[in-house]
């Protein structure tokens, strides 16, 4: 899909003007922590997976002692995650799988990494680009909604989204936009009710200026 670059610039400048500094909020203190906090933020806010991560992550915080976590304790703990019992199930798999095949290391590498226990390509993405500094696109639901709203993209595909993304945005720029979308998300352009008279980004936005 073609994609006017000014308008691309304008985008960037605007995001980076408003969120200079962006780093993922799921707290973390290895890769793998980073790596179950994202399996357990599927449907949960950032928020809810903190508080849960601290009870985890104190009792099992690595991949030895997750690995021969009771599974029952670890569904009780992440309970309020949502979908708690395959979160359990894969959290603990992929603890093992780390520690079997990995020497209790998390790779570097999406195609490792996909194979993991509960790792999709945007849990693969993020703990690429948070921990090992790769250059990716992640597409979660905020960067998937706000692409298509401003006109970025018309897939519904995150896979694709991810892909017509790189295409038209540097790569220098990959990490950061992702987050700051995610950022943007939370803060003006919200699923249902998005600030659209208030957004910074109206005058180049499509369904900002249909919604007027
Ligand atoms: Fe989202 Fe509205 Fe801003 Fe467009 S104008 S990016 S729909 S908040």
């Amino acid at each position: 899909m073609a994609v006017n670059l000014s308008k691309i610039k304008i985008i960037l400048q605007t995001l980076r003007d408003r969120y200079p500094v962006v780093k993922t909020q799921l707290e973390h203190e290895t890769p793998f922590q980073l790596l179950i906090a994202t399996i357990l933020s599927a449907q949960c806010t950032d928020n809810q997976v903190n508080k849960v991560s601290k009870t985890l992550f104190l009792a099992y915080p690595d991949p030895k002692a997750l690995a021969l976590a009771p599974l029952n304790r670890i569904k009780k703990i992440i309970y309020s995650t949502g979908f708690y019992n395959n979160k359990a199930k894969n959290i603990k798999a992929c603890a093992q799988v780390l520690m079997n095949e990995y020497e209790g290391i998390v790779p570097d590498e999406m195609d490792k990494l996909v194979k993991l226990p509960g790792v999709g390509r945007k849990t693969a993405n993020v703990v690429l680009s948070a921990v090992f500094c790769h250059k990716t696109i992640v597409v979660d639901t905020h960067v998937l909604r706000i692409s298509n709203r401003l006109g970025l993209t018309d897939k519904k595909d995150p896979v694709k989204v991810e892909y017509e993304l790189m295409e038209i945005i540097p790569e220098k720029h990959w990490n950061d936009l992702s987050l700051q979308l995610i950022y943007f998300g939370r803060e003006i352009c919200d699923a249902k009710k998005p600030l659209c008279p208030e957004c910074p980004l109206l005058k180049i936005c499509p369904s900002g200026k249909k919604s007027r």
